[in-house]
C-alpha cells in the first residue's frame, strides 16, 4: 500500500530577480488531500509547485514532507511524482516502456526484477485502463490516451505526493470533463496526497477537497469549495470563483434618522439583523437603493472607518419581479441584455456604472428594455471593504 504524506510550507518566498514569484506562502497539505492551488496566469502555482517538488528552491521559509524539512532534499529523494501540462512521453518507448522507465532508472534502489518491474506496469496500466495499448507507440495515441499514460507513469512508482500542473489543458473540451471525475475517483481510489494546479475554478471547485486561491504570489484564502463560494474573504476570491462572478455594488455607509422594521424569519442573521431592529445607519447605494444596516454592524464599521463598501450579491441570489414589489432590497430597474443559456437565463441590468448579472430558471421570458423590479437576499449578502478588498461581513 501507499504510504501517505502530509505536505506543509512556512512563509516560503520565491524570487526571480525582482518578480516575487511565491510571497511568504503558507499551506498544511493534510495526508490523502486533493488539494488545488488555483489562481490566474502568472501568480505563483507552477512555482509553487516546483518548489514542492525539488525543481526549484525557496529564497526563504521551510518546506516539509510529513515532519522532515525538505529544502535540501534531491527531487530524486522526495518520493514526489508530478505530471506536467506538456506530459511529454518518449516517443520512442513503447507505452510499456514508457511507463517502466522510472522504474527501470532506479531498479538498483528499489532492488526490482524484470518480472517485478512487468507487474507493476501492468497493474498500473490496468488502474489506468489502458492494458490494450501498451505494445503502442505515443504517435499511435489519442490525447486523452496520451494524458492517461502519463498519468501511469506518474503513478508507477508509488509516489507518496502526486504532482499536478494543469494536466487536462491540452484536452479538448468534453475529455477534460471526463478525465476531471476519472482523476477524482483514482485520487480517491489511491488515496494518494495530491496537489493540483488549476486557472480553471470549475476544475478545482469540482475536484479538490480544498482549495488555495492564490493571487500574485500570494495565497488570497485556502477553504473547501464551499467555503469560498459563500464567504470568499476578499473581492478577488469573490469575482475569481463562481460563474458569473458575484455582483459587487458600490455603497456607502451613512447616518441617518432612526428607522424601525422588522427582519423576516428567512432573512435574519444577515446585514439587516433580526427581529424588531431600531437603527440609524443604512446602506446608500446607486439609483436610490437604501438597505437599512443592523445597528451594531452599521456602527462597527463606521467605527473603523469602513464607510466606502461594497455590496456582494450572487447572481443566483436575487428574485426578479415583473410586478411592483416593495420591501428591503428592492430595487425598480430594466433589463439590458438577456443570455438565454438553455439551463438558465442570465440578465444583464445596469446600476450606475455596474452591470449586475443575475441568473433566473430558465422559461422564464424577460425582454431587453423590460421594466423589472430586483430583490437581493440580504441573508446571503456579504460586505467588502472598497479601501482594500476585505470581507467585513
Ligand atoms: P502560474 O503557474 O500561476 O501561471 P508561475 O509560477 O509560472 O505562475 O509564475 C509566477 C511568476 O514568476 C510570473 O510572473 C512568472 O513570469 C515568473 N517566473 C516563473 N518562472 C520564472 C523563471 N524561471 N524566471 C523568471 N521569472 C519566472
Ligand atoms: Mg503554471
Amino acid at each position: 500500500m501507499l504510504t501517505l504524506a502530509r505536505v506543509r510550507l512556512e512563509k516560503v518566498v520565491k524570487k526571480y530577480g525582482k518578480v516575487v514569484a511565491v510571497d511568504h506562502v503558507d499551506l498544511d497539505i493534510k495526508d490523502g488531500e486533493f488539494f488545488s492551488l488555483l489562481g490566474p496566469s502568472g501568480c505563483g502555482k507552477t512555482t509553487t509547485l516546483r518548489l514542492i517538488a525539488g525543481l526549484e528552491f525557496p529564497d526563504e521559509g521551510f518546506i516539509y514532507i510529513d515532519d522532515r524539512v525538505v529544502n535540501d532534499v534531491h527531487p530524486k529523494d522526495r518520493d514526489i511524482a508530478m505530471v506536467f501540462q506538456n506530459y511529454a512521453l518518449y516517443p520512442h518507448m513503447t507505452v510499456f516502456e514508457n511507463i517502466a522507465f522510472p522504474l527501470e532508472t532506479r531498479r538498483r534502489v528499489l532492488n526490482l526484477s524484470k518480472d517485478e518491474i512487468r507487474k507493476r506496469v501492468l497493474e498500473t496500466a490496468r488502474f489506468l485502463g489502458i492494458e490494450e495499448l501498451l505494445d503502442r507507440y505515443p504517435s499511435q495515441l489519442s490525447g486523452g490516451q496520451q494524458q492517461r499514460v502519463a498519468l501511469a507513469r506518474a503513478l508507477v512508482r508509488k509516489p507518496k505526493v502526486w504532482l499536478l500542473d494543469e494536466p487536462l489543458s491540452n484536452l479538448d473540451a468534453k475529455l477534460r470533463v471526463l478525465m476531471r471525475s476519472e482523476l477524482k475517483r483514482l485520487q480517491k481510489q489511491l488515496g494518494i496526497t495530491t496537489i493540483y494546479v488549476t486557472h480553471d475554478q470549475v476544475e478545482a471547485m469540482g475536484m479538490a477537497d480544498r482549495i488555495a486561491v492564490m493571487n500574485k504570489g500570494r495565497v488570497a484564502q485556502v477553504g473547501t469549495p464551499e467555503e469560498l463560494y459563500s464567504r470568499p474573504a476578499d473581492i478577488f476570491v469573490a469575482t475569481f470563483i463562481g460563474s458569473p462572478p458575484m455582483n459587487l455594488i458600490q455603497c456607502t455607509i451613512v447616518e441617518k434618522q432612526p428607522l424601525e422594521y422588522i427582519v423576516p424569519p428567512e432573512l435574519e442573521g444577515g446585514i439587516l439583523g433580526s427581529g424588531r431592529v431600531s437603527t440609524s445607519t443604512v446602506l446608500e447605494c446607486r439609483e436610490g437603493l437604501n438597505i437599512p444596516l443592523d445597528p451594531s454592524l452599521g456602527s462597527r464599521l463606521l467605527g473603523e472607518g469602513e464607510s466606502e463598501v461594497y455590496l456582494g450579491v450572487r447572481p443566483e441570489d436575487t428574485l426578479v419581479f415583473k410586478e411592483a414589489r416593495q420591501g428591503l432590497g428592492v430595487l425598480k430597474t430594466r433589463v439590458e441584455v438577456v443570455e438565454p443559456l438553455g439551463s438558465e437565463t442570465i440578465l444583464n441590468i445596469k446600476m450606475g456604472e455596474d452591470l449586475l448579472k443575475i441568473r433566473q430558471p430558465a422559461g422564464l421570458v424577460f425582454q431587453p428594455g423590460e421594466e423589472v423590479y430586483l430583490e437581493f437576499n440580504l441573508r446571503k449578502a456579504l460586505l467588502f471593504s472598497r479601501k482594500n478588498g476585505r470581507l467585513l461581513a
